[in-house]
């Protein structure tokens, strides 16, 4: 349920806009593509990035059967004019919505939106909503505000009411120029973004003014879970800097939302499990960047879990994360699961 796709093509939107380092690719040879951020080269990328062909043929592999697309973070583009975002939002999700319809037993289409404009993000949301989307995937912060500011209650609310589903990223992480090397921003930045954008949630009362919103946070939740008791702590002994919105602990919240399984780490999976419950832990992948899961759950597989749990994990958590079902399927997914 967390994998990404760009279009092949992209328009340079840096051109279109007249300002700004959009992305572009450069196809400089057969089967790859040059990420560029205006003239600085960001990542190489494979034609798995874009071609929904070979991305079957390489998920099928690992006995995937459909998969949740969203876009790259950095297409969030956050940072440019808001009509501008608008556009590009929707040049990207008119390609998922293509590629959902051609593919629709394949593919699960995740939608983007100019959170930068609330008013102009919502109307993204609905019309992703008629594209057939269960839901959009936005960054943990939104040009550096935490997403407990009130301008983000409306969109909340409208995702509540519609039942989008939302997939929380990181993205733009904290001090990332302090930590350039070592490609830290990657992995000491995402785990603590996605931590405050769970923190920041929670003590801005988000789950409380919203009970009915489903939110999953990529990466197992980053460094949340493995922090809880130093959250809760604070929470028990500062709570005139820790609850003054919201006087719920922080611990209530474990269950209540959702997270992905990419950790890497059987010992720290079992721990997610114990924490908040096989039925909030969707199988991710992050496929098909390097630092993802690109054996698609095979470490998952080799754990020896209770079959309920593996169920929850492989398919059930991520339909009812997204409002779906697929209750014809189950015995199909029974079986297939079974004969591993
Ligand atoms: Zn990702």
């Amino acid at each position: 349920m967390h994998t990404h796709i760009i279009p092949k093509n992209l328009p340079n939107f840096s051109e279109k806009f007249g300002y700004g380092d959009f992305i572009t690719l450069l196809h400089h040879k057969r089967g790859y593509a040059r990420m560029m951020k205006g003239e600085k080269f960001f990542r190489e990328i494979g034609a798995n990035c874009w071609d929904p062909k070979i991305r079957i043929s390489e998920y099928q592999k690992y006995n995937t059967r459909i998969q949740v697309v969203c876009t790259i973070p950095v297409m969030f583009s956050y940072w440019a004019k808001p009509g501008d975002t608008l556009d590009l939002s929707k040049f990207l999700n008119d390609d998922i919505a293509n590629i959902v319809s051609k593919y629709s037993k394949n593919y699960i289409g995740l939608g983007t939106v100019p959170m930068q404009d609330t008013d102009l993000a919502i109307r993204e949301l609905e019309r992703c909503k008629e594209l057939g989307f269960p839901g959009i995937q936005i960054g943990s912060n939104i040009n550096g505000f935490n997403l407990s500011k009130p301008r983000f209650f409306e969109f909340f609310a409208a995702c509540e009411s519609l039942g989008m589903a939302v997939l929380i990223h990181p993205w733009e992480m904290m001090g990332s120029d302090q930590i350039e090397k070592y490609w830290l921003p990657w992995l000491v930045g995402m785990p603590a973004e996605t931590t405050r954008a769970i923190t920041s949630m929670i003590f801005g009362g988000i789950f409380e003014k919203y009970p009915e919103l489903r939110v999953c946070f990529a990466h197992a939740g980053g460094s949340f879970i493995p922090t809880i008791g130093r959250i809760e702590h604070g929470f028990n002994c500062r709570p005139d800097l820790v609850a003054v919105h919201n006087n719920v602990n922080p611990r209530e919240y474990l269950g209540k939302f959702w997270v992905d399984s990419i950790t890497h780490d059987p010992k720290l999976l079992r721990y997610v499990l114990d924490e908040v419950g096989s039925e909030k832990v969707c199988l991710g992948s992050d496929y098909p960047f390097p630092l993802g899961d690109l054996e698609i759950g095979k470490f998952i597989e080799e754990m020896d879990l209770p079959i309920e749990d593996v169920e929850n994990i492989m398919y059930k958590s991520t339909l009812s994360w997204l409002g779906l079902s697929n209750a014809n399927e189950d015995a199909e997914i029974k079986e297939l699961i079974a004969s591993k």
